[in-house]
């Protein structure tokens, strides 16, 4: 069994592929290709922004929102503690101060109220700026951004949107990728949305932030290529990724965000009754980047992964460290005992086989296992 079964996926959308590889390799289109704009487009009108500016990969993604915002030393930007590594690192690449905040055990997703709390006390040691709160879609779930964006507002914050995972979710129609004053994306290949390679893309409804995250993506050119305004990045999506990506949004949109809900809903409705299923809350939709559940302390959690495995089904722990706890991050200052959500989640959380071509039968086995193992 797959984690996530990228063999499958190429099988079933193979001659359309194939069709578009083999397009730009013959037009050798390989940087700035019509496809790269035509794929903007379309990623642009699902997510219901005005501009999308598709880039290298999706921790760029983010280096470039904190480039446009001219984030910098002095700056407090609020970030997740349980979170994939980049939400943090690009803080720190950018010279400015990532502060963590706990998140929610039932949403995986940033504690407002921590969140808040947090502000506050920045605010009250005086020495850096709060400027920015990172909000990420964890395994595919949009964030709280009723939430996030009251307090934003309340203390005059920037919204950036980690849609790295939250791609093709949405609260009450409104789509991931659209909550941020910037959003974005990443088209790694796990990804919901993937490509065959790195990819990433950046969304925003403002045309200066838009005109300025097209700068930076090519070394922060001006009136053309030759002509720097600014330091920037080389940071684009090559022809062939927006070739690829095309087909695949196709699929995303017809079917694969649909059958990989219809497979969430299953795994819940075998699991609920034995361990902790993700939640859902009333008007989210998630693109389940992942299905995670929750065990009752890590030495269960250990004994059910050994079991899955010797039974060949892969399974992952998302994340298994703290950001806060990163080597990385040990200039952090902290207080001891803050993040109790995250500390337990890290110890808890599991990740099962999860993607749009999962067979019932191979659900009945994962669940199968659980059953023995924790039943
Ligand atoms: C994958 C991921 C990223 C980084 O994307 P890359 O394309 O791998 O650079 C950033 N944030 C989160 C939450 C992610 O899961």
């Amino acid at each position: 069994m797959q984690f996530r079964d990228l063999k499958k996926q190429y099988q079933v959308l193979k001659p359309e592929i194939d069709k578009a590889m083999i397009e730009v390799a013959t037009n050798c289109n390989f940087i700035n290709g019509q496809q790269v704009k035509d794929l903007e487009k379309k990623l642009a009108e699902y997510v219901g922004v005005k501009h999308c500016v598709t880039c290298a990969n999706g921790t760029d993604a983010l280096s470039m929102a904190m480039m446009a915002w001219n984030i910098g030393e002095g700056d407090a930007i609020f970030v997740p503690d349980f979170t994939f590594f980049s939400s943090g690192e690009i803080v720190s690449h950018a010279g400015a101060t990532p502060v963590f905040v706990d998140v929610d055990r039932n949403t995986f997703n940033i504690d407002a109220q921590h969140l808040e709390q947090q502000i506050k006390s920045i605010l009250k040691e005086g020495k850096l700026t709060p400027k920015v709160i990172v909000a990420v879609d964890l395994f595919g779930l949009p964030a709280d951004f009723k939430a996030i964006r009251g307090i934003a507002e309340k203390y005059n914050l920037f919204v950036l949107e980690d849609g790295a995972q939250g791609f093709g979710g949405n609260i009450e129609g409104k789509m991931a990728c659209s909550f941020g004053d910037i959003s974005t994306t990443s088209f790694f290949p796990a990804k919901p949305l993937g490509c065959y390679g790195d990819g990433g893309a950046v969304f925003t409804n403002d045309d200066n932030t838009a005109e300025i995250l097209d700068s930076i993506r090519v070394h922060g050119k001006g009136e053309m290529k030759y002509d720097n305004v600014r330091i920037g990045l080389n940071s684009r999506l090559d022809t062939i990724q927006a070739a690829i990506l095309s087909i695949k949004l196709k699929a995303f949109k017809e079917y694969e965000l649909q059958d990989i809900n219809a497979v969430a809903k299953t795994y819940t409705e075998y699991l609920s009754e034995i361990v902790k299923t993700p939640n859902v809350p009333k008007g989210f939709y998630s693109s389940w980047a992942q299905y995670t559940i929750q065990l009752e302390n890590k030495s269960t959690r250990d004994k059910l992964q050994a079991a899955l495995k010797a039974e060949g089904i892969p399974s992952m722990v998302y994340y298994p460290k703290p950001m806060h706890k990163q080597e990385a991050f040990k200039d952090q200052v902290y207080t001891e005992g803050a993040f109790p959500n995250t500390l337990q989640l890290c110890d808890t959380v599991l990740s099962l086989p999860m993607h749009p071509y999962l067979q019932d039968a191979d659900i009945k086995d994962v669940v199968a296992i659980i059953k023995s193992c924790c039943g």
